[in-house]
């Protein structure tokens, strides 16, 4: 018997795949949500920390309320800090967001933005089956066969393919990457740090950081913690960084011993800047977003972000295709292949730059960096340099003025 056709599935409930069925019900539109993964898993660690004003307001305008809720969740650090070689370099401290405005950003771990765009795709209606792992996907001129990993098979007329950056979805349609891996790995740790003796919320960048040979060392602060991201070359043992024991080692050198006994969670990460070849099938029923279609360090919060706004321009795409049909419809499909497309190569260009200001391979902006701290006490502009280089271009600006 074949499956009854369902106008639009979604593929990966991660916050591409969440933000995508949003956006998609408040068109109007009955949305499939397909997870391979049991509705009670545990995902690890925080992650995607940032969440950007410009995605609060697109996850708000598909689900009225969302973002107050997840701002009430998260903190706004209003004080940044860089150092080099153990030296303050730059400091800044920004004033609150207006009453009743929406903040720059605000920062949870991004399983607890995961639960709150989960409840709002069940307020909002979205029907989710857990525990279904796609394998087969073959589209047509009519629509795509999707085959599921226990033999299940769905057909819809267009997917939405947010299922992360093994994405069967993408590998089933033969859409290869084009882009690299990074030198070096990064050695992320999540630590508990509440109430009464909590350290201040201030983002803290150390070039150079004396106590760690050198090595670049950043704290980020989240909702209930921070994470500390310690950033390893090509020529580092893991096991000298990445082992449990060995943070136990290190992470005194960077903020008070009590912490070492907070750790909530340690991974470690080599990291890709990578694009899809196409972000849409040859037969334009297939729209890829969020890390199926991309995949960049995460230098200037563009992973998570940028899903959120593929989200939504995937959805804008597919309720004009199902409504108009015909040529109209391949056109809105290739619409959102050309913006999120030019939209991930420029995060990727952008956080390549980032990446090469962290990591300077050349001597020249090695010296630059050094020259710029020693200069940094007369000249701020110097310090400033400093602080925002490692986020690449500004954040939040992409040809389409979207992340
Ligand atoms: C250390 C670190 C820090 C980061 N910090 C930031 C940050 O500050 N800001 C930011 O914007 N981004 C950040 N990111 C990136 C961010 O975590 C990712 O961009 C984000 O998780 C991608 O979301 P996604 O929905 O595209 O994919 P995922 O979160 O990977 O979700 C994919 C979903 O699809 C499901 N799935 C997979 N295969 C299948 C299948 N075959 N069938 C059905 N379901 C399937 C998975 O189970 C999962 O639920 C960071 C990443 C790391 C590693």
């Amino acid at each position: 018997m074949s499956p009854t056709e369902i106008p639009v599935v979604v593929v990966g409930a991660g916050p591409a795949g969440f933000a995508a069925a949003l956006q998609l019900r408040a068109r109007g539109l009955p949305v499939t949500l397909l997870e391979a993964e049991p509705e009670d898993r545990v995902r690890p660690g925080s992650r995607a920390l940032f969440v950007h004003q410009e995605s609060l307001r697109l996850l708000d305008e598909a689900s009225p309320g969302l973002a107050e809720r997840i701002v009430r969740h998260g903190t706004v650090w209003p004080t940044k800090r860089t150092f080099y070689g153990g030296r303050q370099v730059f400091a800044r401290t920004y004033p609150p967001a207006k009453p009743g405005r929406l903040p720059r950003f605000t920062s949870l771990r991004q399983i607890e933005t995961e639960r709150h765009l989960h409840a709002a795709c069940l307020a909002a209606g979205v029907d989710i089956t857990w525990g279904a792992r796609v394998v087969t996907a073959v589209p047509d001129e009519r629509g795509v066969s999707l085959g599921g990993a226990e033999g299940q098979t769905w057909r819809a007329r267009y997917v939405v393919a947010a299922d992360g950056a093994h994405s069967a979805v993408r590998k089933a349609i033969g859409i290869p990457w084009q882009g690299k891996r990074s030198e070096g790995f990064h050695v992320v740790v999540d630590i508990a740090d509440r109430g009464p003796g909590a350290m201040p919320p201030e983002r803290v960048f150390h070039y150079r950081h004396p106590a760690l040979g050198g090595r670049n060392v950043m704290r980020v602060p989240f909702a209930g913690g921070f994470q500390v991201d310690l950033q390893c070359g090509q020529e580092d043992d893991v096991a000298e960084f990445a082992e449990p024991d060995a943070v136990r080692q290190w992470l005194p050198e960077v903020v008070d011993a009590k912490y070492a006994d907070a750790v909530l969670w340690v991974s470690k990460y080599h990291y890709l800047h990578v694009v899809a070849e196409s972000l849409v099938d040859t037969h334009r029923r297939v729209l890829l977003i969020g890390e199926a279609a991309h995949l960049f360090p995460p230098f200037g919060a563009r992973g998570m972000n940028s899903g959120f706004a593929d989200g939504s321009a995937a959805a804008e795409a597919v309720a004009t295709a199902l409504a108009a049909g015909g040529a109209a419809a391949t056109k809105a499909v290739e619409t959102f292949d050309h913006a999120r497309g030019l939209a991930a190569r420029y995060n990727s260009d952008a956080a390549r730059t980032a990446l090469s200001h962290m990591r300077p391979t050349s001597p020249l902006m090695r010296w630059r960096q050094r020259a710029a701290a020693a200069l940094s006490p007369v000249i701020p502009r110097m310090g400033s340099w400093l602080e925002h280089a490692p986020y690449g271009p500004r954040a939040g600006a992409t040809p389409s003025g979207k992340y």
